[in-house]
């Protein structure tokens, strides 16, 4: 059964490592997180993943990696200077601000009755910070809020280094930064994050082909990865909700324990990108097809996600609880290239003689896999733990180990026990783990 309630979640991650509350020792610092030792493994295994499938795994996508601090000029002809906002109200009794769209009626939900909006403004979601030491309109930088520009602003550059032509994609991922007015649901929506994010870039005749295609592709990662499928859903934009820069789009959601939740947008940006920075750069980026002598804007594909949202739904799914000899324990049953460790080794006693050989087979796992190694508490204890942070299997090495040169494989799911000879150790984990 999958986690019902999200503070079964965030309970668990501080509790084990794997996100505290930012700043912690000064009182925190209000919506944004620190990513502990098994956090920033599980954090970095999640984009490895969307790496695999999106660009390692295929022949028409390469990754780049730009810059986070843009001039002012890229927003300026993305349309995110002039629309990337949220209508915001202030209550002029408690003087709080509210999102005008996310308000169910006209009262303040903190005041309550009687007290009065100021009109709505529009509120820039973007971060603006000064480069170098002269302060004014010229140093004015801003922190990305999507990944996608450093795409289009690269396109002519991808395009003649690459070799590739349409339909073909530059993906990256990295931090984007966006001052949300209302941040919440731990790390659902935080002013800091990280995108996972591909521009697909196809003739115009075939965006609507690659649209389709992009969502049943994106859809089934999440089912692969080990979200079951009742679990997710596509919901398509209505035409009020697009984006500035959108001709349609889907979202990709999650049952979180509040209800849907949006995961990954899948957007038809046409060719506005591409056509505004032309515009606005004077630089031409356009594809010259010289098997048929058409010169054409392409049109762009994107699917969008958020790392750590969906590091959220991968734990939720995963968490089980159940009962093994009478006791029960609590188990993440992610997928193995998921797990911050895919195996732990477990000496039986903390004893000398058992020491030297459990470090050689740690090392010995740690050339394929993230291996753990504990040597405290007793067994239960730590196969307890082992469970409750999702290692799919341990190596356990006992005083038998010694003389039959054998260990004993456990498994995290039905906790079944087999004694494996160590020199077929590797090769018995990769067959069982699957890499
Ligand atoms: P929302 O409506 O939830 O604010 P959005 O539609 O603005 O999201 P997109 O611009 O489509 O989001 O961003 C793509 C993905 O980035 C989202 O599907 C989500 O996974 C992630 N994302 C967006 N904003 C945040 C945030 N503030 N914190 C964490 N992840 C985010």
């Amino acid at each position: 059964m999958p986690a019902k309630d999200l503070d079964q979640i965030v309970n668990l991650c501080k509790r084990r490592g794997f996100v505290y509350p930012s700043a912690e020792i000064y009182g925190g610092f209000r919506s944004s997180y620190d990513y502990g030792p098994l956090g920033s493994l599980m954090l970095r295994n999640v984009k490895d993943a969307w790496v695999r499938a999106m660009v390692q795994q295929r022949d028409d996508v390469v990754l780049i990696d730009a810059a986070i601090l843009s001039p002012p000029q890229i927003f300026e002809a993305s349309g995110h200077l002039s629309n990337f906002s949220d209508p915001l109200v202030d209550c002029t009794v408690c003087k709080r601000r509210f999102r005008e769209d996310q308000l169910d009626n006209r009262d303040c939900p903190q005041s309550n009755k009687g007290c009065a909006f100021t009109a709505a403004r529009a509120f820039n979601l973007m971060f603006q910070t000064q480069a170098g030491p002269v302060e004014g309109e010229g140093a004015k930088v801003y922190l990305r809020p999507e990944t996608a520009q450093g795409m289009f602003v690269n396109f002519a550059n991808v395009l003649q280094t690459s070799r590739k032509k349409p339909p073909f994609g530059i993906a990256q991922l990295g931090k984007a930064f966006r001052n949300e007015i209302t941040p919440g649901n731990f790390i659902f929506r935080t002013r800091e994050f990280e995108l996972m994010e591909l521009e697909f870039f196809v003739h115009p005749s075939e965006s609507t082909k690659w649209y389709e295609y992009w969502c049943q592709t994106r859809m089934q990662w999440y089912v692969d990865y080990g979200i079951p499928a009742a679990m997710l859903r596509i919901r398509e934009h209505a035409k009020d909700e697009l984006s500035h820069y959108s001709s349609g789009t889907s979202d990709i959601e999650f049952m979180f324990p509040w209800g849907w939740g949006e995961l990954e947008g899948i957007a038809q940006r046409t060719d506005f990108d591409l056509k505004q920075h032309t515009e606005h750069s004077r630089q031409k980026l356009e594809y010259f097809d010289q098997a048929t002598n058409e010169r054409y804007v392409p049109y762009v594909v994107e699917p969008a996600a958020g790392a750590n949202r969906t590091m959220a739904a991968f734990l939720l799914a995963a968490y089980d609880e159940d009962v093994i000899n009478d006791e029960p324990r609590t188990v993440l049953r992610l997928h193995p290239r998921l797990a911050p460790y895919q195996v732990a080794v477990l000496p039986l006693s903390k004893k000398d003689t058992l020491m030297p050989l459990a470090k050689r087979i740690h090392a010995m796992l740690s050339a394929n896999y993230m291996c753990d190694f504990d040597e405290t508490q007793a067994i239960g204890r730590r196969y307890r733990r082992q469970d409750e942070i999702g290692t799919p299997f341990c190596v356990t090495i006992d005083f038998d180990s010694l003389e039959d040169d054998a260990v004993t494989i456990r498994e995290r799911d039905t906790t079944k026990q087999t004694r494996v000879p160590i020199s077929s150790l590797v090769g018995e984990l990769a067959g069982r783990l699957g890499f």
